[in-house]
């Protein structure tokens, strides 16, 4: 019998959400920064062992509601929060002991899910520190993101509260995908406002390369249209449009994922790929079963 469910991670910014989810998803996932609410979104991390698929939410903000952006953040937070079958909370070891969940977030009631208390950062502790932290937060794990120190303990004893279920996703999905996803999202929405009804519903994107540990970040994308006269309207005369196209895409991805980015944008041609499976499939869209092969 398998088990699958929702984690939501929360905890205040620096916590280290970022860096866990980094690490339990074992791939990039949301960027991980000493600045604050870079994570601007609810994004969703899955990992799949042999028996248990845990799909992981991001609650940004919700413990720091100082400013209106955050507030907007916050619902989307909460209803992480609601979604949760477990819900860990990280805090930071090196600033004591944290305060309960429901008091940390303003939550008017207690979360139906059962609440992890997971003290990160615990190679940044003395001895001392921590043996009085084991006093005060009984029943806390204490864990290192970063060295990944009390990480197995972490998992094993979330596993264990998620409901027996089949998994909800493809054992192979990532985020990382997910992220890739909306930066091409991004690229594509831009072109269409710039080319206004010009190319209409021919232009699709993809991200080709994207490089987390690099500053800048490096992202290659690639704009798809159906024809060599859409390219040319898409490109415009002396490269102007796609710069433009380019430079605009550029501000949202780097709002989205909350660093400097390098985007190194490509236009293509690839016969009517709208009608074609194989290009389809090659920009990352997903067939319905029926007309998969
Ligand atoms: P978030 O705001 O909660 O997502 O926190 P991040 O994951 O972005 O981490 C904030 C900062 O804490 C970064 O500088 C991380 O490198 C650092 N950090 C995260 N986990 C650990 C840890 O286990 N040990 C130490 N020493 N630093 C950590
Ligand atoms: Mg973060």
């Amino acid at each position: 019998m398998t088990r699958a469910g929702i984690v939501t991670v929360v905890g205040k910014p620096n916590a280290g959400k970022s860096t866990l989810l980094n690490r339990i998803v074992g791939q990039k996932l949301s960027i991980v920064s000493p600045k604050p609410q870079s994570t601007r979104d609810r994004i969703v991390g899955i990992r799949t062992d042999d028996e248990v698929q845990m799909v992981l939410l991001d609650t940004p903000g919700l413990l720091d509601p100082a400013y209106p952006l955050q507030r907007a953040m916050r619902a989307t937070s909460l209803e992480a929060l609601d979604d949760a079958d477990v819900i860990i909370y990280v805090a930071d070891a090196t600033e004591g002991s944290a305060a309960p969940l429901e008091q940390a977030a303003g939550l008017a009631t207690t979360p139906k899910a059962p609440i992890i208390l997971a003290l990160n950062k615990v190679d940044a502790i003395t001895a001392n520190q921590r043996a009085r932290l084991e006093k005060e937060c009984g029943g806390a794990k204490f864990i290192s993101a970063i060295t990944g120190e009390g990480l197995d303990d972490l998992l094993a004893t979330a596993a264990e509260r998620l409901p027996e279920s089949p998994f909800l996703y493809p054992e192979d999905e990532i985020s990382t995908q997910a992220v890739r996803f909306f930066v091409s999202e991004l690229i594509r929405e831009t072109a269409l406002e710039q080319l206004e009804d010009e190319v209409p519903y021919s232009v699709a994107s993809k991200v080709e390369e994207f490089r987390e540990d690099r500053s800048p970040v490096y992202i290659r994308a690639v704009i798809y249209v159906e024809r060599e006269s859409q390219k040319r309207i898409l490109i415009g005369a002396k490269g102007e449009r796609i710069r433009e196209i380019g430079k605009a895409s550029r501000a949202k991805v780097e709002e989205l994922i909350g660093s400097p980015v390098y985007l190194d944008l490509w236009v293509k041609v690839l016969s009517n790929w709208r009608k074609n499976a194989d290009a389809l499939r090659r920009l990352g869209y997903r067939l319905p079963k029926e007309h998969a092969q």
